[in-house]
């Protein structure tokens, strides 16, 4: 007897079969004992194949999968963020440390930073003074609508905080002290 013809048969969606070929089938299937036992293990792995799509995701996994991906992320993100910040606030206490253990000595004492600084606003004064002594004669000449006071005031505070300025940058970035 040829059974491969029915176990292909078997094998194949029962709507693709002519009736003819289906009644052919079930007739051997009654008659043959292997192709009934392969039909039946067949039909049970159907079955069991059914059952397991049956067991498809719950509704919202797809959501929910996604909300947790997110929710990686976010934290993902929310770690680097901290990183970064703490790097920067790391890096910031770097920078006052250095700059502190560079004042150090002048923090120490004081009154010695107080005089120096008093000597320098001194010096700096006498140096305006000096200079608007020597500019006053020019200025006689060329204002009358300003005021020579407010104008030499002026000009001698602009001065001032010019070097004041450049004191204070040099104070703070002057290696020989930071690598003290
Ligand atoms: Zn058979």
């Amino acid at each position: 007897m040829n059974h491969q013809i029915y176990q292909d048969w078997l094998f194949e969606d029962a709507q693709d079969l002519s009736p003819l070929q289906a009644q052919s089938l079930q007739q051997h299937l009654e008659a043959c004992e292997q192709c009934r036992s392969l039909s039946n293990a067949w039909h049970e792995l159907e079955t069991t194949l059914e059952r397991d799509e049956m067991l498809l995701p719950a509704p919202g996994f797809t959501l929910r999968w996604q909300k947790r991906l997110e929710d990686s992320q976010r934290r993902i993100y929310r770690q680097q963020v901290v990183r970064s910040l703490s790097l920067i606030i790391a890096g910031l206490a770097l920078l006052a440390g250095l700059m502190l253990a560079g004042l150090w000595p002048w923090l120490r004492s004081p009154s010695l930073l107080f005089y120096t600084w008093v000597y320098r606003v001194f010096s700096i004064y006498t140096f305006a003074d000096a200079l608007r002594n020597l500019a006053s004669p020019l200025m006689n000449f060329s204002t009358r609508a300003v005021p020579l006071a407010a104008m030499v005031f002026g000009f001698g505070f602009l001065c001032e905080l010019a070097v004041l300025w450049v004191v204070s940058f040099r104070l703070l970035t002057n290696p020989r002290r930071i690598t003290l």
